[in-house]
């Protein structure tokens, strides 16, 4: 009998709509399954968008799409409870169209993204939870929902972090995400008049301010990094979660996110804005959340479902993965088209592929960053090294100045560092990052 589509893509985030617009583009009969009542409607990122693979499906995206703001700016720095230590970035080429990154909010962009697929001519159907991927035998073929299979020779996963179709399937045996290779993101939105904006953060209009900082101040050993990005009229203002450090602890994320909004630099940001939105999310941790294989006879699998997220305190970075991995998924699934053959030897060309791009070289590159990454010391210890050094530097007491190299041994005592530690920590993160 033949089959109900050519391809099938579950979820309509960046990977999955990514990969639908291909395939319609390249004239394959693809269905997009969301389960959300609009594609868009529950996602949630950040968000800066590095989006410049999109320019491979849609040219000039960026002036359609409904992004906010180009970033012009990023910030890095550690929070200690009362003080900041940061640095910041500007790069002309930033300000110059078509710019590199975008803050986005997801309910929007996805929205467009699937208007995208359906214009291209996919099937795109919203508010439909696909149940289990119909497996036969080793074979995936098609999906079912609802108690109804729909058949395709190809599906491609982009169900996102928490890949409930793939739990406890060949694609991933555990029946459970692993802790330890999972994030928890928490985003809240604040509403803020544009020009107080542009105002506040020093910006033109359209342009947009992104920062990062690493939180040293939460209990129990929580380790957490924050963010605070700025929209057209909007703040995106959360946190990044290391759920190893959660288990078990009486803290809630709710209570770590109110001590980081209450933080004075957070707070001065957020002067007079409303809060109007807010959500959480897993985020996959790279290398370590990578499922037991990419491909399979009949299957592929991109985005965060495949564990694509790179974040190392400087920048978090999962939906560029998402459009290229779909991207590469959906050439592949044109060329099994082409060779009616979906068979896992022809679909290995997914991998070759994922090799040929930056993604699984950047991944296999970085795999020791999650150990360096979650470093206990860089959530308590280095950001008050880092606060006392710089008030010792910087601040006139009348005492004798002093050197450098004093006020550093008199910041490393005070955050009990010694220095093999410091030494040590220093050269792992210089050959990590
Ligand atoms: C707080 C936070 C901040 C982040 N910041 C950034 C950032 O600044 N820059 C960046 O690049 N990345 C960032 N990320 C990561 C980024 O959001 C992800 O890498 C990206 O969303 C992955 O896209 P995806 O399409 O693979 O998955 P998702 O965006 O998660 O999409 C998965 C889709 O599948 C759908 N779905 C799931 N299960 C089913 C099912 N059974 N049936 C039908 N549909 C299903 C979901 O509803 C969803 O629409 C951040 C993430 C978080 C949580």
């Amino acid at each position: 009998m033949a089959d109900d589509f050519d391809v099938i893509v579950v979820g309509a985030g960046m990977a999955g709509s990514s990969a639908a617009i291909r395939l319609a583009q390249g004239g394959a009969n693809v269905l997009l399954a969301e389960r959300g009542a609009e594609a868009g409607a529950k996602n949630l990122s950040g968000g800066v968008l590095w989006g410049h693979d999109l320019d491979r499906i849609l040219p000039s995206w960026w002036t359609e799409m409904p992004v906010e703001r180009h970033v012009i700016r990023k910030r890095f720095g550690f929070l200690t409870a009362d003080s900041s230590v940061a640095t910041e970035f500007e790069d002309p080429s930033w300000r110059k169209s078509p710019y590199v990154a975008h803050t986005v909010l997801r309910a929007r962009t996805d929205a467009w993204m699937a208007k995208k697929a359906e214009e291209a001519g996919a099937t795109v159907v919203t508010s439909v939870p696909v149940d289990r991927l119909n497996w036969e035998g080793r074979r995936v073929h098609g999906i079912v929902q609802g108690g109804e299979t729909m058949t395709a020779p190809v599906t491609i996963l982009c169900d996102g972090a928490n890949s409930r179709l793939s739990l406890g399937t060949p694609i991933r045996p555990n029946e459970r995400l692993d802790w330890n290779a999972t994030e928890l993101g928490i985003k809240e939105v604040y509403h803020l008049d544009p020009a107080r904006i542009e105002e506040r953060f020093n910006l033109g209009e359209g342009e947009g301010h992104a920062e990062e900082w690493v939180v040293g101040f939460f209990p129990e050993g929580i380790m957490g990094g924050g963010f605070l990005y700025t929209n057209r009229d909007t703040l995106s203002v959360g946190l990044i979660l290391n759920l190893g450090s959660l288990y078990g602890r009486k803290a809630k994320s709710h209570d770590l996110m109110e001590q980081f909004k209450l933080h004075p630099t957070i707070a001065a940001r957020l002067r007079g804005a409303e809060l109007v939105e807010y959500g959480a999310k897993l985020i996959s941790s790279g290398w370590a959340s990578r499922p037991a294989a990419f491909f399979g006879d009949g299957w592929m699998i991109a985005g965060d479902a495949a564990g694509f997220v790179f974040s190392n305190g400087l920048v978090i970075q999962g939906m560029n993965y998402a459009v290229r991995s779909g991207l590469e998924a959906a050439e592949t699934a044109l060329a099994a088209r082409s060779a009616h053959d979906p068979s896992a030897a022809r679909l290995a060309e997914y991998e070759q592929r994922l090799e040929r791009t930056s993604i699984l070289p950047d991944f296999r590159e970085f795999e020791g960053l999650d150990r360096i990454k979650w470093n206990p010391r860089f959530y308590s210890a280095y950001p008050q090294l880092a606060a006392a050094l710089f008030h010792e530097l910087m601040t006139e007491t009348g005492a004798p100045k002093a050197t450098a190299r004093q006020a550093l041994k008199a910041a490393r005592r005070a955050a009990h560092v010694s220095r093999s530690t410091l030494a040590r920590d220093a050269v792992d993160l210089f050959f990590h990052l």
